[in-house]
């Protein structure tokens, strides 16, 4: 299972480092968002969940997609990166019903049918 250690590696795992020496503050993906008299810095592209999991740092090394467009059509936040972890306590399907019991019923029925 693969874990990543902060939201900046992240996004060079997803988009890789920018060549040279640029950072997230000159990037047009960076957002300095006005709310209350503050000034929250957001990468567009990582996301924003208004809270402070999706602060961003100016001073980040840039990552790979500083130029460039971003393709998706929404922020990576909202892709589950832990897809294919449980999270603690969460009941699976398989815990709630029993699948292979459905999967028959449903291969009854389907024959009933026909
Ligand atoms: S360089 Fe990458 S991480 Fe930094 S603001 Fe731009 S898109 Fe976001």
């Amino acid at each position: 299972m693969r874990m990543y250690v902060s939201k900046i590696d992240l996004m060079y795992e997803k988009f890789g480092k920018a060549d040279n020496e640029t950072v997230c503050a000159e990037c047009q993906h960076f957002l300095r968002i006005k709310h209350h008299g503050k000034v929250y810095r957001k990468c567009e592209v990582y996301g924003n969940t208004s809270s402070d999991a999706t602060d961003w740092k100016a001073g980040y090394v840039a990552c790979g997609l500083f130029g460039k467009e971003y393709q998706m059509d929404r922020p990576l936040v909202e892709f589950s990166h832990f897809e294919d972890e449980q999270i603690p306590g969460q009941m699976s399907l398989e815990d709630v019903f029993n699948i292979e019991e459905m999967e028959s019923g449903i291969n009854e029925r389907t024959n009933d049918i026909i």
